[in-house]
């Protein structure tokens, strides 16, 4: 018999076996793609080499947009740490089930937290027979509900709180106080922290994808760099010792080390044979916190925390070899819920009744579907706070009495307010956020400070 006979023999044996032993069965038949999520922490919309970076040096992320599509216009749904990742994680706006603030470090508690009616694409790829894991900073609540591995990963790795000190032992400029120093889990077990965190998390990312090749799988790997505190082995500062500003050099370090880990993943993949089967996103959880002099959002106006471009817009790649033209730019808004609506689909999974806000890029990304995916983007701060939109060309960002209106195709920068000379296109937009807004409801709870 020949031998693509046998092959196609041993296909069909093992689609017959997958289909009996139901969605669990992971099978050589099995070609859904497996799924990497990198999600950075407070990485500024300049803060890599794709985009222009003269501080930053992230020669692996820039192979990944090369080899993949990056997008020019990608936002996330909130300007900080938990709200942004809430909506990523299960598709919607995060706004429609009150986790609109940060929540307190509460590792008791069983009311603060992504709320447990949720359901992750963690739930529904595991649904659809995948391993899960996460690795790093969770942020979605750190009571018993809310843990990872209570929100559809089969493993975690990595801290529940909002940040973390990066070294084992104290050290001069640790942030103080329980959160950041609490310990590194494994499955709910604490571990010594034996080096660097970034690298640590690096290291168990690899691992987990080496000890599942062969079957589907989604990774969300969230580096809590270069979130704040600055810290890194003096080794990686070095190769940014030329930098200006005190803490840069750091901070160029910190994303650097992010960078070497994303390399090793991808080389991994690379090596047992899985890159083509393996969708990689990487994304930044929001804007740079340019209050510190080290990040950079430019040309983008303003800054984490705010909804000015700088606050919401990011850098953001797709890979999948072999099945995304190389170095492609997608020009028209897309949304980090977008990633969600995108696996879910490609692994043929269903997810729940509850409206989904993300879009299925891919139709648009192989050309088969032309346009813009989203008409309108919404943002909601602190219960309606602060307060913006993105339709077509045009932001705007609510204020009591008008609002600051720019026109974002040629003014990506936001500085020249239009918005009282078209109050009429203002009250259009504003329209459209009332709308919006009538769907939500109020944040469960405040941020901490
Ligand atoms: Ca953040």
């Amino acid at each position: 018999m020949a031998r693509h006979s046998i092959k196609r023999l041993i296909v069909a044996a093992s689609v017959f076996l997958g289909a009996v032993a139901g969605s669990e069965a992971a099978s050589a038949a099995d070609r859904r793609p497996n799924f990497v999520l990198i999600v950075t922490d407070d990485q500024g919309y300049a803060d890599v080499g794709f985009h222009g970076s003269k501080r930053v040096r992230t020669p692996h992320i820039d192979a990944l947009a090369r080899g993949g599509v990056r997008f020019a216009q990608a936002y996330v749904t909130h300007p900080y740490c938990s709200p942004t990742r809430a909506g990523l994680l299960t598709g919607r706006y995060q706004q429609r089930f009150g986790h609109e603030n940060n929540p307190a470090y509460l590792p008791e508690n069983h009311e603060i937290g992504l709320p447990v009616g949720e359901v992750t694409i963690a739930d529904v790829l595991k649904g659809a027979g995948y391993v899960t894991a996460a690795v790093g900073k969770w942020h979605l609540g750190a009571g018993p509900p809310f843990h990872p591995g209570r929100r559809g990963f089969d493993e975690f790795f990595g801290f529940l709180g909002g940040g973390r000190n990066y070294f084992p032992g104290a050290r001069h400029n640790d942030v103080e106080g329980e959160e950041y120093s609490a310990a590194i889990e494994h499955n709910g077990e604490p571990v010594e922290l034996d080096g660097y965190l970034t690298h640590e998390l690096s290291d168990r990312a690899v691992d987990f994808v080496r000890r599942h090749r062969d079957r589907p799988f989604f990774l969300y790997l969230a580096y809590n760099a270069p979130h704040t505190p600055y810290q890194a082995p003096k080794r990686l500062q070095r190769r940014f010792a030329g930098v200006a500003g005190e803490d840069c050099p750091t901070y160029a370090a910190m994303i650097s080390a992010v960078d070497d880990g994303v390399g090793r993943l991808v080389e991994t993949l690379r090596r047992l044979e899985i890159d083509r089967h393996t969708v990689i996103f990487f994304l930044s959880d929001n804007g740079g916190q340019t209050l510190y002099e080290c990040a950079d959002n430019r040309p983008l106006r303003g800054r984490k925390g705010q909804l000015y471009e700088g606050g919401v817009r990011v850098p953001f790649v797709v890979a999948w070899p072999g099945r995304l033209a190389a170095g492609d730019t997608f020009d028209a808004p897309v949304s980090s819920l977008d990633i969600f609506a995108t696996a879910a689909a490609l692994a043929g999974a269903v997810p729940s009744a509850r409206p989904i806000d993300g879009i299925d890029l891919m139709p648009f990304l192989t050309g088969e579907r032309q346009g813009a995916p989203h008409e309108t983007l919404f943002w909601r701060v602190s219960g309606g706070h602060g307060w913006a939109l993105r339709h077509g060309r045009w932001k705007l960002i609510g204020r009591r009495g008008g609002g600051e209106l720019y026109d974002l195709e040629t003014d990506a920068g936001e500085t020249h307010n239009l918005g009282a000379e078209r109050p009429e296109l203002v009250q259009q937009l504003t329209g459209l956020y009332r709308s919006w807004n009538r769907d939500l409801v109020p944040p469960l709870w405040r941020n901490p400070s």
